[in-house]
């Protein structure tokens, strides 16, 4: 019986600049984002590979795109596809 390959791991950065603490990534994925204080958004730069579909929903439901994913073995990008 086959078995599904492991997860790939993945890398996150998020562009603090253009962060304005919405919060939908927190709601989309609350083990990867988390507010530290009122505004202060922290998160695993390496998280969970597991937690890649809600990673992914968080960047999708992020207003100002400033989630951005890159693999394990590659620098994370410095500006997301048709963001401005
Ligand atoms: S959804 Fe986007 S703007 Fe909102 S807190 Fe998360 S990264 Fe910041």
């Amino acid at each position: 019986m086959p078995t599904d390959p492991p997860p790939e791991e993945f890398r996150l950065v998020v562009d603090l600049n253009r962060c304005q603490s919405y919060g939908q990534c927190v709601y989309a994925a609350p083990t990867v984002f988390r507010f530290h204080g009122e505004e202060a958004l922290e998160y695993d730069y390496a998280p969970d590979p597991r937690t890649r579909r809600e990673v992914e929903r968080a960047a999708a439901a992020c207003p100002v795109q400033a989630i951005l994913l890159g693999g394990a073995t590659e620098p994370a990008p410095l500006t997301s596809e048709g963001a401005q």
